[in-house]
């Protein structure tokens, strides 16, 4: 068990509704968990994004937040904090990740040029296509696979990636991405041996080369845990180094900067930067301030540091794996290895009498708040499929623990709460789309069941505590030292 190195001080509310309210409430959202209301939800694991518990040193750091529309004290304070933990040279703050991705897609990507990736995340592939880029993925095929145990799978493949960009010839490529803790594989990690290497090749062939340094935190702890040679290293030692490998990043500071609203741009291209700052003054905000406040700047440049901070990793990445042993012990299907922010459970194996069409994990996070009020997200055909291509690509239902919020007790019940549905799981029906958005469909869209929903009230499966040990690679996140702060 790791433990948590913190107590709690301030309290939110939360309460169960009825079953009867919760059935109300899924109809009423279209079977979609993005339209439940959030009081519809006890345990909320919709997403790890902007859901942290901030410290009383990110609060206290708020009062000192300079609202100054140029120079802001709050904005150098931020940039210092970057640079001591990243390292790069440049920072443009932005209202969030997004903000960050329109950016640097805007700055680098001409119409038809190709945006090399490991797989893709939802709003970096959205930017680059209104940018006029084509998404390429050139993620090893492991990453596709929920049942592979590849201990890396943020990796690039990197003879399909040397393949592409001689093919193309370098004019065509607008640049390289790499996303840390890779969300669609499930949380998986890159090691720092590919990361060198997708260095090593973007510079001969003369690429930029940009992180989606979005959970980096939990990578550079997977590295410590799994690479050979990396076990004595420091967390911060880590992090700087993965981000001297690329010439700059993107962050979703919502994630692992412990922040509810923020991203920003980093770089080590002055030209990138110039033109960067050009246009967030037209979408965000002077460059002082990007799309955020004063006192937000501060809450980030707190955070930035918490996110260098191993207990706090360490304690955040062991509850993930807590709530994956508990599923696991009870022969729920789940992605493996464990990744970093969430639990991934495989709706393919899970609904295996439902077919893609029918939306089985769209129908299986909906089964799961009727169950028990615990919100999940789809990660599947409906969040993946694009401007009605074919889709054959993963089905998961992500349970997305957010930092710092929910107990133990949470977590038993939660797990609880799958396995009523998994129990009940032969008698749920698949769904069909009555309602679609142009993009990012998986916000709005509205669904029906095609049968009614089982009643999941039979009795709940009793456990004793779990005696479950972590297995394999991760086995090793148990001997690693603990380290002072
Ligand atoms: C959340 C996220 C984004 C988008 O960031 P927002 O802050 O939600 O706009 C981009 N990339 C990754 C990997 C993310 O997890």
């Amino acid at each position: 068990m790791v433990l948590p190195p913190y107590k709690i001080k301030v309290v939110e509310p939360i309460h169960l509704p009825s079953p009867a309210q919760r059935r109300r409430a899924i109809i009423t959202a279209g079977f979609n968990t993005f339209l439940l209301r959030s009081d519809d939800v006890y345990v909320d694991l919709l997403t790890d994004s902007g859901t942290s518990a901030v410290s009383q040193e990110q609060r206290a750091a708020m009062e000192l937040g300079d609202e100054s529309y140029a120079g802001s004290r709050s904005f150098y304070r931020l940039e210092t904090a970057m640079r001591e933990v990243y390292g790069w040279q440049h920072l443009i703050p932005t209202h969030q990740g997004r903000g960050a991705e329109h950016l640097l897609s805007r700055v680098l990507v001409e119409p038809g040029q190709l945006v090399l990736s490991n797989l893709y995340f939802t709003t970096s592939r959205v930017h680059a296509e209104l940018a006029g880029g084509v998404w390429t993925d050139v993620s090893i095929p492991e990453a596709g696979d929920p049942e592979s145990r590849h201990p890396f799978k943020g990796n690039i493949d990197l003879g399909k990636l040397r393949d592409l960009i001689v093919r193309e010839g370098r004019e065509r490529i607008a640049f390289v991405r790499q996303e840390a803790c890779l969300n669609m594989a499930g949380g998986q990690p890159f090691s720092l041996e590919n990361l060198r290497a997708v260095r090593a090749l973007t510079r001969e062939l003369d690429v930029p080369f940009y992180l989606d340094a979005t959970r980096s935190s939990e990578n550079a702890l997977f590295i410590a845990e799994r690479e050979p040679g990396q076990a004595e290293r420091s967390l911060p030692e880590i992090l700087r180094e993965i981000a001297s490998l690329a010439d700059g990043a993107v962050f979703s500071s919502k994630k692992d900067h412990f922040v509810p609203i923020g991203g920003f741009l980093a770089t080590n291209d002055d030209a990138v930067a110039r033109r960067a700052r050009e246009l967030v003054v037209v979408y965000e905000g002077f460059p002082h301030y990007g799309g955020l406040a004063g006192h937000d700047m501060e809450a980030l440049a707190q955070g930035i540091r918490e996110a260098a901070d191993e207990p706090t990793v360490a304690h955040y990445v062991g509850q993930v794996r807590y709530l994956a042993g508990l599923l696991q012990e009870a022969g729920v299907p789940i992605v493996e290895p464990v990744g970093a922010h969430a639990v991934f459970l495989d709706a393919k194996r899970f609904l295996s009498h439902v077919p893609q069409e029918q939306f089985p994990a769209q129908m299986l996070a909906a089964a799961i708040y009727v169950a028990g009020g615990v919100r999940s997200m789809e990660r599947g055909i409906v969040s993946g499929q694009h401007d009605h291509e074919p889709y054959e690509g993963l089905e998961l239902v992500r349970l997305t623990i957010p930092r710092r919020a929910y107990s133990r007790e949470h977590l038993d019940y939660v797990a609880e709460t799958v396995l009523r549905v998994f129990a009940a799981r032969r008698e749920i029906p698949g769904l069909a789309l009555v309602y679609e958005p142009p993009t990012l469909r998986f916000f709005q869209a509205r669904f029906e069941p095609l049968a009614p929903l089982p009643s999941f009230e039979g009795a709940p499966v009793r456990r004793e505590t779990p005696q479950w040990a972590p297995l394999g690679a991760e086995a090793q996140a148990g001997r690693r030292p603990a380290r002072s702060r």
